[in-house]
């Protein structure tokens, strides 16, 4: 039997009023159930919006360095307990464990930065056109912020948003995945435990459509925080803005991976290995795209199918890659490999179902590479979640960059080349919020801005670094004269 976990509202563990529950399955072997939650509805969301409402002047006029003493003592709490967040997030999402556990410490890291931070904030002081004349800015809080975010990186993303939310005074409504919501819970239990007054965060687990729309309706709320597919994030951005919310919406990739005449096919393969089968390909910034040059092309195949044909795949604590999330993401991408092929892609290594004893019951799925791919292709157009790698000739540098733009996202973008001229190039023409020169598209330090363009992003507000803080922040411009 495995545990129901509770709500978090106003400080208390309370059951849904549906008295409904979800029970979530490991991926890689679904008969187990791994834990189960409360199936919430608007109704729970809205006790919870209230508490948050009542909350939220007291925490508000709570001084920074406070809010940074709590942030730290739940980072340092998640820290004690990495090996157990560790074993959720592999048991719940799937992904190998080196990658949960390096996952699991970004939070903590997050925790720790932003505790720092908390300190820092304040405003800034002008000299004033006239004499006797105090003319100074403040940071306030915006209120109540509503974080709604996705499977993939199931403590990482909630981490980046409810950190800079609460430094910055914001008291916070939060609706986990339902397919990995378990670290979720285990954030609140720590800044519980860490003094945070009752109130401030409030978790309530459950369908998006029914506890993530009343956050984001609600008037309770003044900030809408989303991360997730560019299908739901745009229908989020057009009902925040309707309800006059702050919003910013963080949503799908289709990231190339650009590969120069100069490059080392075997350097840039690994490159493309890591960031396009890296955690199964889930990543909203991994490699879909290998943009190649006809001159190092048929090396670089040769290179990349080595590699995917030689991924150890298998449950997460024991193999290099872990299964898809669920049966709806594995069906999807084997979906993927069907289409392509119909297309006229050739598929060059796995795109299969594996066999073994380990992997007979899991959503496990062989790591493709597609040749003779041309970017109209869905294959090159459309985010497929999981790990397959398109790969596209190009003749110079001009059609690499032309094709790297040609789709609607603009997440991540890489290329790999000796020359400057072409690096600086890319940095400056790539279509990409991210972009990384002779480096994988996957991988963020958490001191800088990220977010997308195009349609991988709303280009409201950036997450992390100083920039995540921008958003959970109003300042204010005051004229004090004497
Ligand atoms: P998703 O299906 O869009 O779901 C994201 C969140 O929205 C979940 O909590 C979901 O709840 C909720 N939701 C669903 N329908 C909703 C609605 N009508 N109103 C309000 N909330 C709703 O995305 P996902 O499958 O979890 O995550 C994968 C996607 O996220 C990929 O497209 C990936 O590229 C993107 N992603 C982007 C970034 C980035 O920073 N750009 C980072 C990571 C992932 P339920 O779980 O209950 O359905
Ligand atoms: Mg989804």
């Amino acid at each position: 039997m495995s545990d129901t976990a509770k709500n978090y509202v106003n400080g208390e563990w309370v059951e849904s009023e549906t008295g409904e529950t979800i029970d979530v399955q490991n991926p890689a072997n679904p008969s187990e159930t791994v834990a189960t939650y409360q199936k919430s509805d608007g109704s729970d969301a809205k006790e919870a919006v209230e508490a948050a409402v009542a909350a939220k002047a007291e925490w508000a006029n709570t001084p920074g360095p406070e809010r940074g003493r709590i942030l730290r003592e739940a980072g340092t709490l998640l820290g004690q307990r990495k090996e157990e967040l560790t074993d959720k997030l592999v048991a719940e999402e799937g992904k190998a464990r080196g990658e949960a556990s390096g996952e699991v410490q970004r939070a903590i890291d997050i925790f720790h930065y932003f505790s720092a931070k908390a300190s820092d904030l304040g405003g800034t002081v002008k000299g004033a056109s006239g004499q006797n004349t105090n003319l100074y800015t403040r940071e306030m809080p915006v209120g109540v912020a509503a974080l709604v975010t996705p499977w993939n990186y199931p403590i990482a993303i909630p981490a980046w948003k409810l950190a800079p939310a609460l430094a910055a005074g914001n008291a916070v409504v939060l609706k986990p995945a339902s397919l990995a919501p378990g670290v979720v819970i285990e954030i609140a239990r720590a800044l519980d435990e860490a003094g945070l007054p009752d109130g401030v965060l409030n978790v309530v687990t459950g369908p998006g459509s029914a506890v993530g729309s009343e956050f984001i309706e609600n008037e309770g709320t003044d900030a809408v925080s989303f991360t997730g597919s560019s299908q739901v994030g745009e229908m989020v951005y057009e009902q925040a803005t309707d309800a006059g919310k702050r919003v910013q919406t963080e949503l799908g990739g289709k990231n190339p991976t650009v590969v120069m005449d100069s490059a080392d096919p075997a350097e840039a393969a690994d490159i493309v290995a890591n960031g396009g089968f890296g955690t199964t390909g889930q990543s909203c910034t991994a490699c879909s795209r290998a943009i190649v040059h006809e001159d190092v092309y048929d090396e670089f195949v040769d290179e990349l199918v080595d590699r995917a044909e030689s991924i150890d795949i298998g449950p997460g604590n024991e193999h290099e890659m872990g299964p898809q999330v669920s049966e709806d993401e594995l069906n999807s991408t084997l979906e993927y490999v069907d289409i392509a092929q119909d297309e006229g892609a050739t598929l060059a290594a796995g795109g299969g179902v594996p066999e073994g004893d380990d992997v007979e019951e899991g959503y496990f799925v062989e790591p493709a590479v597609f040749t003779d791919v041309t970017n109209d292709m869905r294959i090159a157009q459309e985010e497929v979640f999981g790990p397959v790698v398109a790969v596209i000739k190009v003749s110079d540098f001009e059609e690499g960059l032309d094709v790297a733009n040609d789709v609607e996202y603009g997440l991540s973008a890489s290329v790999v080349t000796d020359d400057h001229t072409e690096a600086n190039r890319f940095v400056e023409e790539a279509e990409a919020g991210v972009v990384k020169v002779n480096d994988k598209t996957t991988g963020l330090e958490l001191h800088v801005p990220f977010g997308g363009v195009k349609r991988s992003s709303s280009e409201t507000w950036r997450e992390q670094g100083d920039a995540g803080l921008d958003f959970y922040t109003i300042e204010k411009t005051v004229y004090d004269s004497y």
